[in-house]
């Protein structure tokens, strides 16, 4: 470990609270200090002591064109120079929102209001559902996480496995309580929920692909049914695709279950870096959202010009190619074999031990507990992981197979 990350650690946790801006940061569930990192450039690191590391945390999942890609750097670089902010609307933001809106293969994705971070997203998104419908509930699935909003931190995932905390503090019973929580993968235990719930309920969120707490891949027939239960009962069908969006392919995990969710909430790769989240539906739900409505939604920095472009120049860069290279390097990771498993889809991976888990529940802790070893032994060879065994790994594009090679006789 470096001499000046420890050092800059000491100082940090003085003024922020335990060292960091973000809890799973602190290296909290496998011990040691976190890592300041200094530079980015492609698929790799270097830390303020200038150790080199090959990068699959990928700033947890928006870098899927890795550190520094000319085109983004441009783009940010060109609209610097003309402006940071205006208060106004602008012509970035129309051309990021028919970028995607032209482009999505998904169903009923007519319009899209973009926000600060994939929290702010689903934030807004439930209050939408709950304005459109006049419902108050939520169901949301253990071991899903949607960013930290009040109402969906229950049973939410790593961050909160990872520090023991099975919900926050500081959320009024009140709030929770308006929260129904089902088991992934059970389709009689949401059908029960259905019947229970089913006439209060506004909306029902899931990660299509939960990738918060392991990667814990759906059946497509449990999607299928979720979709069919929200129709049946009149509850929009909302997918959070805060980590899936732009990730496997453009269009996403709608399309590659092929959904047709009622909303759908984006974040990470759509601001190609910078803070960005968004929320996409039918014309007719967002005639409810302000200013055409009577649900309420706003953001001093929504839209940044900055971040709009960083994004738009991230987005064009997701060609077929970028798709079948990363693809690509995927199968060559399938290869991993030995004391871990390895579950993936598209870009996004993560190993385990025993048996693969559909729900957060039936994760293994023999698992959690060897990635701590896993983790330092890694970091020590030049390749930085998320430090946590919940988290999962990116693939990004200017990684090479011998990148990939080099991760598997790492990892053993
Ligand atoms: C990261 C994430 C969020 C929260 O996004 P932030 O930008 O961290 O607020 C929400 N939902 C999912 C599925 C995520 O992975």
């Amino acid at each position: 470990m470096g001499q000046k990350s420890i050092e800059l650690f000491e100082k940090a946790k003085r003024l922020i609270p335990g060292g960091v801006n973000s809890p799973v940061r602190a290296f909290g569930s496998v011990g040691g200090t976190p890592v300041f990192m200094a530079q980015g450039r492609g698929a790799y690191l270097t830390d303020v002591d200038g150790n080199r590391y090959l990068d699959f945390n990928s700033s947890w999942g928006p870098l899927i064109t890795g550190h520094c890609h000319p085109d983004i750097t441009a783009a940010i670089h060109a609209q610097v120079d003309r402006a940071l902010t205006f208060g106004t609307p602008t012509e970035l933001e129309v051309e990021l929102a028919s970028w995607i809106l032209e482009r999505l293969e998904v169903p009923g994705m007519e319009q899209i209001r973009f926000v600060s971070s994939g929290t702010e997203a689903v934030m807004s998104a439930l209050r939408l559902a709950r304005g459109y419908t006049a419902r108050t509930h939520i169901l949301k699935f253990a071991g899903c996480y949607h960013g930290h909003v009040d109402a969906l931190l229950v049973k939410a995932g790593s961050g909160l496995a990872t520090s023991g905390i099975p919900d926050s503090a500081g959320i009024p019973e009140g709030v929770s309580a308006m929260t129904v929580v089902v088991e992934l993968d059970d389709e009689e235990a949401l059908e029960k929920a259905f019947q229970e719930y089913g006439d209060r309920l506004a909306a029902a969120i899931i990660e299509p692909v939960p990738a918060n707490n392991g990667l814990l891949l759906q059946r497509p027939e449990f999607l299928q049914k979720l979709q069919k239960l929200c129709k049946e009962y009149g509850a929009l069908f909302i997918l959070d695709e805060v980590i899936s969006g732009f990730r496997l392919g453009f269009s996403g995990a709608a399309h590659a279950y092929n959904l047709q969710p009622d909303l759908v909430t984006y974040g990470k790769i759509i601001g190609g870096g910078l803070p960005v989240g968004a929320f996409a539906g039918r014309r007719e739900i967002f005639a409810s959202l302000a200013p055409l409505g009577p649900v309420y939604q706003a953001g001093t920095l929504s839209g940044n010009p900055v971040a709009m472009a960083a994004g738009l120049a991230c987005l064009k860069l997701l060609t077929k190619e970028l798709y079948d290279h990363l693809e690509d390097l995927g199968q060559v990771l399938d290869r991993l074999d030995g004391n871990w498993k390895l579950v993936r889809l598209g870009s996004i991976f993560w190993l385990y031990r025993g048996e693969l888990p559909r729900r957060a529940s039936q994760i293994d802790p023999a698992g959690i507990s060897a990635y701590k070893e896993l983790f330092h032994r890694l970091l020590a060879a030049g390749i930085y992981l998320a430090p946590s065994g919940y988290e999962v790994g990116f693939l990004s594009s200017p990684m090479q197979k011998s990148d990939v090679e080099r991760f598997i006789g790492a990892v053993g």
